[in-house]
């Protein structure tokens, strides 16, 4: 520290300070404080000529990082230690030996699984799933791995405003995409959902402040609501002599958001669904009977939703979660969740596993079930056949699946997720039962393959030796088990047939008097425009393949030489050797050569390069875009909140191209709009009227279909830009009995 500027001295000191006071518990012993001491000067030094972007000095974004392992996660003393050396091998002249000389071999453990897991996403797209894999593949050695990664990662979000506009973009998206979905399966619920709100910030600006400024302006309404809800239960709560207190939490922003855009709701209709949480300070020994008796108190009162009962408390969540859940009908007419639980399982759905493990030795049932998640994924990610970036979509559907409980004939209890199959179920039993499977029985019942289970549901599998997995089945399974085994038995089968085009590819090359070898192969992939030799052969097999055209790039000498190289190919290429020279993190800017240069959309007059609008999204001009080099049709342009973004955003980062609207009224473009209503006399005539009349906009089509006095239309209509589009949709909205009018591409 002496070598720090004093009023630097000053900042970093305040901040040591505050994650003492947050580490307090975790510091039992001097030896503790000390060890902390230790990291915290040893990390201090070793950043000390660094700054963050910030123009902080670096050394506070490590401080922070253990804060929040320590004090939201509730992680004990070897992990502040950790957090605070978290960059320190990855960013400065530290090395692992060093770590593991001066504090041992468990932290230098720790700080290798973090410095590899850290460069996860900043290449390319197989990089990126690689390094995923290996972040999972810690899990098993030692969860703090994560953990810290997780608070790193949270802390990052936290200070994101002062990187560049892309850069927040990208790190958004990685976020969204795969740190919050992790955080909610650790049981990390206070992470994840500040992870979700803060992504949404960065990736979509204006819907996020839009819905955080109406939370705001609603919170008087419902807190008054709230404590009329609350009031006649209190007095009844208060009789029973049990000590509790209760809390009403609106929706966060991101899920908020997530309900407009997948129900099609407003905020208006939605802004005051909360959930009210009546937390118990009750012994543990009597915390069920206690949640259970609070629940026939608020049962009294409001009447509940038979359907919405779940009792996590007698089976606990995989990610530890444990509370007793009702939905009750209020005076107002409105659905209110309630979720009764003690401090004990409050801490846990907040903070996660971690918190947990202070109350292990009573809970060892929890963590069976973690172990078991654990080894799951290891299955998983041990089956070395799986392509990894479908390891990563299967992963993450593991990640986000509801759970239910089916039973084996003998009465052993099993965790599948919501939507399994019977198929599901015999995979999960294992890998051979399920390959082999080609049916069963539902409590007694025969029922097929793809038959999904119900919570409960008493199972036993049918197989036969005849049976073989089939491509259908991808159609129906669910689980991530299920999945990357069928999967791999097609592979084995495609290899199969494969075999047999590799021998006819032999026999031709031959003929040909060319020799078979790698070089010449990987000409023959660019002739026949194939990424291995195994698409190549397999189709070669199948006899789509026309070998003839191989005479035509014979060079002398049996040497193979495919000259044409598209320029898009080209392009492609060259992109991709850029994405490895570039910085970690940043999405690539640079087009035609020249950096930052974005391509200039809706002028044809300027147009550079040729791109395509995507179908999934239509954008148009006025709307956020970016553009998209794809393998087969040249560069496509996206909104950025495309339902897609993210997902090529965090996948393809370095495919992904600056685009913007050159402003024109010349062009136009297609639109669609749904829009619903009360059925009247003369609606269409009014639409039409306005559109073709005083907008004066080109009809392509306009349905509309009517049910019980309801209508829903849908219109597509030629527009100039975004702000054309706006102006028509207000003006629809304004004729009477349309209720809702929506862009829906
Ligand atoms: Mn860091």
């Amino acid at each position: 520290m002496k070598d720090y500027s004093e009023s630097d001295k000053k900042i970093i000191l305040k901040d040591y300070r505050g994650l003492l006071r947050a580490s307090k518990k975790f510091r039992t012993t001097p030896e503790d404080t000390a060890y902390i001491r230790k990291a915290f000067n040893y990390a201090a030094e070793a950043h000390m000529t660094m700054r963050r972007k910030s123009g902080e000095p670096y050394i506070t974004h490590p401080i922070a990082v253990a804060r929040i392992c320590t004090e939201e996660i509730g992680l004990g003393a070897t992990s502040i230690a950790c957090a605070l050396l978290h960059d320190t091998v990855e960013d400065t002249d530290v090395t692992l030996e060093d770590i593991e000389l001066i504090f041992g071999r468990r932290e230098k453990r720790i700080i290798d699984g973090l410095t590899k897991i850290s460069g996860a996403f900043d290449l390319s797209t197989s990089d990126q799933a690689e390094n995923f894999r290996k972040m999972i593949l810690t899990l098993p050695d030692d969860v703090r791995v994560i953990f810290i990664k997780l608070a790193d990662r949270l802390h990052n979000m936290r200070t994101l405003g002062s990187m560049r506009p892309d850069k927040q973009r990208k790190i958004a998206s990685e976020t969204l995409f795969l740190y919050a979905p992790l955080a909610h399966r650790l049981g990390l619920n206070a992470v994840k959902t500040e992870l979700e709100d803060l992504s949404l910030k960065y990736t979509e600006p204006e819907a996020y402040n839009e819905i955080a400024i109406k939370l705001r302006k609603s919170q008087e309404i419902r807190a008054r609501f709230i404590s009329q809800f609350i009031s006649p239960l209190k007095k009844e709560l208060d009789k029973t002599g049990l000590k509790y207190s209760i809390k009403g939490r609106p929706k966060s922003i991101y899920s908020i958001y997530n309900k407009i855009k997948k129900k099609k709701v407003t905020f208006e209709e939605i802004y005051d669904l909360f959930a009210v949480r009546i937390i118990l300070d009750s012994k543990q020994e009597n915390e069920k009977t206690d949640a259970w008796r609070v629940y026939s108190v608020v049962t009294d009162f409001y009447r509940p939703n038979p359907d919405r009962l779940r009792d996590w408390i007698t089976n606990p969540r995989s990610n530890g979660y444990e509370s007793l859940h009702t939905t009750v009908m209020s005076p107002t007419g409105k659905w209110v969740e309630i979720q009764i639980r003690s401090e004990r399982m409050d801490e846990i759905a907040e903070k996660g596993m971690a918190a947990h493990w202070k109350y292990k030795d009573s809970k060892k049932k929890i963590e069976s079930k973690f172990d078991n998640w654990i080894n799951k994924i290891r299955d998983l990610v041990e089956n070395k056949e799986t392509d990894t970036l479908d390891f990563i979509d299967d992963f993450k559907l593991n990640l986000y699946a509801e759970e239910m409980y089916i039973f084996t004939p003998k009465g052993e209890l099993r965790t599948l997720p919501k939507n399994a199959t019977a198929l599901d179920f015999a995979f999960d039993i294992h890998g051979d039962i399920g390959k082999k499977c080609i049916g069963a029985k539902v409590n007694h019942k025969l029922v097929p393959l793809n038959h999904i289970l119900s919570s409960g549901d008493q199972v036993e599998i049918i197989t036969s030796n005849k049976q073989k997995p089939k491509e259908a089945w991808l159609d129906f399974v669910v689980t991530s088990k299920a999945r990357s085994n069928v999967k791999q038995s097609l592979k084995e089968e495609v290899k199969q047939v494969a075999e047999q085009g590799k021998e006819s590819l032999k026999r031709k090359l031959k003929s040909l008097k060319v020799d078979y070898n790698d070089k010449n192969i990987s000409e023959l992939l660019k002739l026949y425009d194939f990424k291995n030799p195994l698409d190549l052969n397999f189709q070669i097999a199948n006899g789509k393949i026309d070998l003839s055209k191989i005479k035509s790039i014979v060079v002398k000498g049996g040497i193979l030489k495919y000259e044409k190289e598209s320029v898009l190919t080209s392009l492609f290429r060259r992109k991709q050797k850029e994405a490895k020279k570039l910085d970690q993190g940043e999405i690539i800017s640079s087009f035609g050569g020249k950096s930052s240069e974005a391509i200039i959309l809706g002028d044809d007059s300027l147009k550079q390069v040729d791109y395509k609008i995507a179908k999934c999204c239509s954008p148009i001009p006025g709307d956020n875009v970016f553009g998209f080099l794809t393998i087969n049709e040249g560069i496509k342009i996206h909104r950025t909140n495309c339902p897609n973004a993210v997902q090529l955003m965090s996948h393809y980062a370095y495919r992904v191209l600056k685009a913007k609207w050159k402003s024109q009224t010349l062009k136009e473009f297609s639109v669609g709009v749904e829009f619903t209503g009360i059925d009247g006399m003369g609606i269409l005539n009014s639409l039409t009227n306005l559109v073709t009349g005083s907008l004066n906009i080109n009809i392509k089509s306009l349905n509309i279909g009517s049910e019980a006095g309801f209508f829903n239309g849908n219109l597509n209509a030629l527009v100039h830009d975004t702000k054309h589009l706006d102006d028509l949709m207000k003006e629809m909205k304004k004729i009477e009995g349309i209720k809702t009018v929506e862009r829906v591409y």
